[in-house]
């Protein structure tokens, strides 16, 4: 599932591709047809994300809110002018822009293609077009109904907006299930998934069990700090990178320097991660055996020596 990072350069890119443009909106598979038709020629005046929720702001104050959850994604196509990602989640290199020539042999732009398979939603503009395939949740809402949802939803380390460090302590030690579990946790914090979760824990040396009412206020803070600066990484990078440069393999002092200033230089995924999907393989600090556990029914990678209860 993308974790918030990605929803966050989603929802840039819509305001990039299509803001301030009348929309074409439809479900080519039928099932959103209501809902596309009370957006259907109105104007895209804002994209915004919190946690894994998009919210596409129209010029009558009507919101289309979409959730991928486990299978859903965005495809985008247009012309040479549209600068959209061919499917949101693959990696793309800071400034990176693919662009599109629809149709063979340099055929110019001449709108869309049938769309393939369940399409629920179909956005097209002057230049391009964004098919949503799989969603968890797509619908057609209220402003007020759009700030409900925000309301149920813990801080969002990509906003990392004033008070939110406290909110963020505050969820974590009114609670006593595993930080692990709390991370994971929308109404604690959102857009942490798997990967961020078990990365953020390592890099802290958090022991996954320990509950959150027994996290203490400072280790709290610089745990919020972690995820805040790892995933604003994350947005830059358009991957998950949690390791330093001294981790990568191959790269020497001037290839981390490089890193450090985050030019083109960027690690192996295999060298991306000090633990997510690691197990069985010694740690990149201790040389212990990653190990793999099975939490709040999703699999949690971590070192039992780094991470040891306190
Ligand atoms: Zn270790």
């Amino acid at each position: 599932m993308p974790e918030g990072h990605t929803l966050r350069r989603l929802a840039r890119q819509f305001a990039d591709v299509f803001g301030g443009q009348q929309l074409a909106v439809s479900s080519p598979q039928g099932r959103f047809a209501g809902g596309a038709a009370l957006l259907d020629g109105h104007v895209l005046v804002a994209a915004d994300s919190h946690g894994k929720h998009l919210f596409l702001h129209f010029d009558h104050s009507l919101v289309l809110h979409v959730h991928l959850g486990l299978y859903g994604a965005w495809s985008f196509g247009g012309d040479s002018t549209f600068a959209g990602s061919s499917s949101i989640g693959a990696p793309r290199r800071v400034g990176e822009r693919e662009s599109f020539d629809d149709g063979a042999g340099g055929l110019p732009y001449d709108g869309p293609p049938a769309p393939v398979g369940a399409v629920r939603v179909r956005l097209v503009g002057a230049n391009g077009w964004a098919d949503l395939r799989g969603a968890t949740t797509c619908e057609t809402i209220t402003a007020a109904e759009a700030e409900a949802v925000l309301g149920r939803l813990g801080p969002d380390p990509l906003r990392n907006r004033r008070g939110d460090a406290g909110r963020f302590i505050a969820n974590l030690q009114s609670r006593t299930a595993p930080l692990a579990a709390l991370l994971m946790d929308q109404k604690v914090i959102a857009g942490v998934g798997n990967v961020y979760r078990a990365e953020v824990l390592f890099r802290r040396r958090l022991y996954p069990w320990l509950p959150g009412s027994n996290v203490e206020e400072t280790e709290a803070r610089k745990l919020w700090r972690d995820v805040v600066s790892v995933m604003t990484d994350g947005v830059a990078d358009g991957r998950i990178i949690t390791t330093t440069p001294r981790f990568w393999a191959g790269h020497g002092k001037a290839a981390a320097r490089a890193a450090a200033a985050r030019t083109e230089t960027y690690p192996a995924r295999e060298d991306a991660h000090f633990v997510y999907k690691r197990d069985g393989l010694p740690c990149r600090v201790c040389r212990t055996t990653v190990l793999i556990a099975e939490l709040v029914g999703r699999k949690l990678y971590w070192c039992p020596s780094c991470q040891q209860p306190a």
